[in-house]
């Protein structure tokens, strides 16, 4: 018998098997094992499988017994904005008045506004204000985020925020991501090229602290031609590259992110079918966001099901940002579910082993796997299937990360 630090046994296991990233009919193959028992040791799963056939194993130091509950991995969320000060939670009536993102943006609002909220702030309330969410997201089941810079709009400010992202003291593991191009500066109004040169000055010092580099190649903001010189100088010094591309114009960002190899695109509702064979061709993980969708009271979403029948790795994530406030990867689920007619277990393979994919941290984390990290999530449901089915709440019960209880809303009051 081996002792380890912790066993956990539940009425079922339900998670993606890699290795990543999950493509067509694989993304719908997930391992389920009944009455499961997982053994972790030192932070990592060191067994996984059915209790009767491994239990005899395992000595534990701690145990959770979870009867009548579920296990999945630990959610990842690869694409978020989660590094802000404020709230324009006003803009949600100008949305239903019909005005678009970009007339907001031209009036002075959306993540201008943002913009000016950050700028005001010092480290200590933007940590503050992201560590609360950090919180929140790792309540319901977040164990690994992405986070993007964007909000400062300088050179040297955009640095700044990596700076702060980096100094996050949370369980949340963080990916951190520099968009200094996320949107063109009032400094630079008309002037897209100009702040272009000005960022590309700092890129190598933010390869330094940062995984990625993601830039907004959209009309209104950076066209493809300005976005490809933000990509190929994060290439040359060995970031990784994301594309939030053809979100609400056909402009070509899926088939640049194919031609220069990025990891993942977002967004992609209105993409070009060539690019996304491209897209597909490539690998390059198509990152969708329902809940940005669904905000934006359009009625219009990516066309999940097209992706998959062609091939291309699907993920999702929240978006969280000023403008779409979500903090919960299972109601990303269960739009993906509703809205673009995902399969429960392709929702939950997206949200977790693609995920961690798309931020190059399938080896890790993303699946309930010997050698993964411990991080695993319990739901107050027998199967998956109630991730989705369950609209808006939180069926999140504990949060094991790395090993460690860090959730255990049993003992907490329901109301
Ligand atoms: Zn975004």
């Amino acid at each position: 018998m081996t002792d380890v630090d912790l066993v956990i046994t539940a009425s079922r296991l339900v998670t993606p098997k890699g290795p990543a990233p999950l493509t067509g009919d694989r993304l719908r193959d997930l391992r389920v094992v009944g009455d499961a028992l997982v053994a972790v040791d030192d932070g990592v799963i060191v067994d996984a499988g059915e209790r009767d056939a491994i239990e005899r194993r395992y000595g534990a130091l701690a145990r959770l017994d979870l009867p009548g509950q579920a296990i999945v991995p630990g959610f990842v969320d690869p694409h978020t904005h989660a590094l802000f000060v404020g709230s324009r939670a006003d803009e949600v009536v100008l949305r239903q008045e019909g005005r678009s993102y970009m007339e907001v943006l031209t009036a002075g609002g959306g993540i201008l506004r943002t913009v000016r909220a950050v700028r005001a702030a010092s480290d200590g309330e933007l940590i503050m204000e992201t560590l609360e969410r950090l919180d929140r997201m790792l309540a319901h089941g977040t164990t690994t985020a992405e986070v993007k810079t964007g909000y400062y709009l300088q050179p040297e400010g955009e640095l700044r925020l990596l700076e702060v992202i980096g100094s996050l003291d949370h369980p949340v593991d963080i990916v951190p991501t520099f968009m200094g191009a996320h949107a063109v500066p009032p400094e630079f109004e008309g002037n897209a090229p100009g702040y272009i040169d000005s960022l590309l000055g700092v890129i190598p010092r933010a390869a330094a602290m940062a995984s990625f580099c993601d830039v907004f190649c959209e009309a209104g903001a950076f066209d493809l031609e300005q976005s490809r010189r933000v990509l190929e100088a994060a290439r040359s010094v060995g970031m990784g590259l994301k594309v939030h591309a053809d979100e609400i114009e056909p402009l070509g960002g899926a088939g640049l992110a194919a031609e220069l190899r990025a990891r993942s695109a977002e967004h992609l509702l209105a993409a070009s079918e060539e690019d996304l064979k491209a897209m597909a061709r490539e690998g390059v993980v198509a990152v969708l966001l329902p809940a940005t969708s669904y905000v934006l009271m359009k009625g219009r979403y990516a066309d999940a099901r097209r992706m998959i029948e062609l091939g291309l790795p699907v993920a999702l994530a929240t978006d969280l940002n000023p403008n779409c406030w979500c903090e919960s990867m299972q109601t990303v689920i269960s739009l993906a579910v509703y809205k673009m007619r995902m399969h429960p277990d392709e929702a939950l393979a997206a949200a977790t082993l693609n995920a961690a994919h798309a931020i190059d941290m399938a080896d890790d984390v993303g699946s309930i796997e010997v050698g993964k990290r411990a991080d695993i999530v319990a739901i107050d449901a027998p199967d998956h299937f109630h991730i989705p089915y369950r609209l808006g709440g939180n069926i999140v019960t504990h949060v094991i990360k790395g090993g460690d209880i860090v959730v255990d809303r049993r003992m907490a009051p329901c109301f």
